[in-house]
């Protein structure tokens, strides 16, 4: 399956498993399990989506959003729990513009869930950790 380095972000082929003991990036040779969330532009955004065989949630946000700035923490915590499950992203507004209207994102933080570079998913507003937990956990 095609994932997605979140150190170099780029694209790997590893066999598919229930679990993964070790597995390192081809290219930058650090470890595929070591996840935070990567930030998206408008650059990479959609050969990011189109080649991840895993779930990728976007997390859409700003710096001058408190409910965003809040979030982070645990958008972060929660992203070192699902190594290649779900891959966490993000994308700030503020600099790539573009992609919020793109998917009608009118409020932040709003979260998007794709599957096969397809919405499946989207809520709007900031989650602690464990409801992050638990909404990641229903698309496993
Ligand atoms: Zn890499």
């Amino acid at each position: 399956m095609r994932v997605i380095c979140p150190h170099c972000i780029s694209i790997n082929n590893i066999p598919l498993q229930e679990s993964y003991k070790t597995a390192n990036c081809e290219k930058c040779g650090k470890s595929l399990l070591d996840t935070r969330p990567i930030e998206l532009t408008t650059n990479n955004f959609d050969e990011v989506i189109s080649n991840s065989d895993i779930l990728v949630i976007v997390n859409f946000w700003a710096p001058w959003c408190n409910p965003c700035e809040t979030m982070s923490p645990s958008f972060e915590k929660s992203a070192a729990k699902f190594p290649l499950k779900i891959l966490f992203t993000k994308i700030n507004t503020e600099s790539q513009q573009g992609l919020d209207t793109k998917f009608a994102v009118k409020s932040i933080p709003t979260l998007i869930i794709f599957k096969d570079a397809k919405e499946v998913y989207r809520v709007v507003g900031a989650l602690d950790e464990n409801s992050l937990d638990s909404l990641v956990s229903q698309f496993m």
